[in-house]
C-alpha cells in the first residue's frame, strides 16, 4: 500500500460522510474514525509514511496532507450544516416575529416641528439660513455697531477671515428682509453657538424666531399672537406675562413670562421660588434695523420673537440638565417614551 491507499482512504471517508447526511452524531462518528488523534485512519497512515524507503516518503507525505486537509474541511462544513439544520428545526414559526428597535426623534426636533407647526397654522413661514456669517449680518444690521457693549455678552466664537459661527437665529431675519418686501410672516428654528457651558449653557443651542412685518403691525398683534402660542405650546390655562426688557434690535422690548409648567404658580426649584418661567424675548422691530436691510419704517412696522427650543424641551420633558439633550445616550430618549425599543 502506498499511494493507492490514500485514494481509496479517501474514497471511503467521502461515501462514510455522504452517509451521516446531516445527523450530527454521525458526522462525529465519521470524525473520530477517520481524523481522531489516538485511533483514527489518518493517524495509521503517518505511521505508515514512516515505514516507507526514503525515496517514497516526499510524494506519500505530500498526498497525506492534501487528503488530512480535505478531511478537516469536509468535516467542519458538514457538522456546520447540521447546526444550521437543527437551529432550523427549533424554529417556531407560530411565534410572532422579533420586532427591530426602532428609533425616535430627538426631543428638541419634536418641540421644533410643534413650534412650526403652529405657525404654520397661522400663515407663517419657515425660513432658514447659514451658521456660518459675517458681522454685518449677525451685529451690525442687528442696531449692534462695533462698540456696542450688547456684543460682549454673546461669547462670539470668531472664525479667520471676518467670519463667526452665528450666536442666534437673528441673522436670517436680515437676509429675510433684504431677499423681501414686506408683508413678511416668518419662523426661523436652527443651530446657534456660543463659548458656554454648564448646567443651563450649552455651547450649541437652538432657537428659534419668529419676524412680522406689514403696515400697521402694532404691539397688540404681538402680545395676542405670543399668548396663543404659549397657550397651544402648552397649556391654555397659564397665564403669561410681558415684562419690560432691553434688546438692540427691538424697541420696545418685552420679555415673556408664562406660570411654571412644573409647580403651575405655587414657587418649585425650577422656578427659583417665583411661580414663573421665562420663555420668550420679543419687541417690536427697531426702525433701524428696517432702515439697515432697505426696509421703509416710515410705512412698515412689525415685531420679532425668539426663544431657546432647548429650553421648552426641558420644560415639556420636564430635563434636570439640559446637557442631557446633548448627551447621545439612547437610554434618556428611552426613559422619555419617545419609541426607541430595547
Ligand atoms: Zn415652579
Amino acid at each position: 500500500m502506498a499511494i493507492e491507499g490514500l485514494q481509496q482512504a479517501r474514497e471511503e471517508f467521502e461515501a462514510v460522510l455522504a452517509a451521516a447526511g446531516s445527523d450530527a452524531a454521525r458526522i462525529e462518528e465519521v470524525r473520530v474514525r477517520f481524523a481522531g488523534r489516538r485511533s483514527g485512519l489518518l493517524r495509521d497512515l503517518e505511521d505508515h509514511l514512516k515505514t516507507l524507503p526514503r525515496d517514497e516518503k516526499p510524494a506519500y507525505g505530500k498526498a497525506l496532507n492534501e487528503l488530512k486537509r480535505l478531511v478537516e474541511e469536509r468535516l467542519a462544513a458538514a457538522a456546520e450544516a447540521a447546526s444550521k439544520a437543527a437551529a432550523g428545526e427549533r424554529l417556531d414559526v407560530t411565534l410572532p416575529g422579533r420586532r427591530p428597535p426602532v428609533g425616535s426623534l430627538h426631543p428638541v426636533t419634536l418641540v421644533r416641528r410643534e413650534i412650526e407647526e403652529i405657525f404654520l397654522r397661522m400663515g407663517y413661514s419657515v425660513a432658514d439660513g447659514p451658521e456660518v456669517e459675517d458681522d454685518w449680518h449677525n451685529f451690525e444690521a442687528l442696531n449692534m455697531p462695533p462698540d456696542h457693549p450688547a456684543r460682549d455678552a454673546q461669547d462670539t466664537f470668531y472664525i479667520p477671515g471676518g467670519w463667526l459661527l452665528r450666536t442666534h437665529t437673528s441673522p436670517v431675519q436680515i437676509h429675510t428682509m433684504e431677499g423681501q418686501q414686506p408683508p413678511i410672516r416668518v419662523i426661523i428654528p436652527g443651530r446657534v453657538y456660543r463659548r458656554d457651558s454648564d448646567l443651563r449653557h450649552s455651547p450649541m443651542f437652538h432657537q428659534v424666531e419668529g419676524l412680522v412685518v406689514d403696515e400697521g403691525i402694532t404691539f397688540g398683534h404681538l402680545k395676542a399672537t405670543l399668548e396663543a402660542f404659549v397657550h397651544v405650546l402648552f397649556d391654555p390655562s397659564l397665564e403669561v406675562r410681558f415684562r419690560p426688557s432691553f434688546f438692540p434690535f427691538t424697541e420696545p422690548s418685552a420679555e415673556v413670562d408664562i406660570t411654571c409648567v412644573l409647580c403651575l404658580g405655587k414657587g418649585c426649584g425650577m422656578c427659583s421660588g417665583s411661580g414663573w418661567i421665562e420663555i420668550l424675548g420679543s419687541g417690536m422691530v427697531d426702525p433701524r434695523v428696517f432702515r439697515a436691510c432697505g426696509v421703509d419704517p416710515a410705512r412698515y412696522t412689525g415685531f420679532a420673537f425668539g426663544c431657546g427650543l432647548d429650553r421648552v424641551a426641558v420644560l415639556k420633558y420636564r430635563l434636570p440638565d439640559l446637557r442631557m439633550l446633548f448627551g447621545g445616550d439612547e437610554r434618556f430618549l428611552r426613559q422619555l417614551g419617545l419609541g426607541v425599543k430595547a
